[in-house]
């Protein structure tokens, strides 16, 4: 069982500096790399559009999920999280967030633009934080 997510420091920067980008708006990326047996492992983010346009909602396109996944497969890589941003709030999943990711049971990892800060949560039964591990 996978207790915690590994990143990297630059990968983090990355989504920090793409987060600040969109905002007002929310971002949001897919995150890319190996499920092992007790992690998930980041080896690289596919940055996408938020084509709602929204600082309290975020929507990937059709589109892009489908380029991400062949990405992904092609370059033998899992999807192993989804990261998203809060320009106005803090890194806690909203309603919304909660309502998607039981249907993407894989970890969400959120920005607060606000405190600047990294969380990560998990659905398993109800929404639990998990460990995001930056190295
Ligand atoms: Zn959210």
């Amino acid at each position: 069982m996978q207790q915690a997510i590994l990143i990297s420091k630059d990968q983090i920067d990355i989504l920090s500096e793409h987060a600040k980008k969109a905002s007002p708006n929310e971002s949001c990326a897919i995150l890319f790399g190996k499920i092992e047996k007790d992690h998930y492992m980041v080896k690289d983010v596919f940055l996408t559009m938020n084509i709602e346009n929204s600082p309290v909602n975020f929507t990937i396109s059709n589109d892009e999920l489908i380029k991400g996944y062949q990405e992904a497969e092609k370059r033998k890589l899992d999807v192993v999280g989804i990261f998203h941003s809060h320009p106005d709030s803090e890194a806690y999943p909203s309603v919304t967030d909660q309502k998607f990711m039981e249907i993407n049971p894989v970890p969400w990892v959120i920005f607060s633009n606000k405190s600047e800060q990294f969380r990560a949560y998990i659905f398993e039964s109800k929404v639990e934080p998990f460990d995001l591990h930056v190295e």
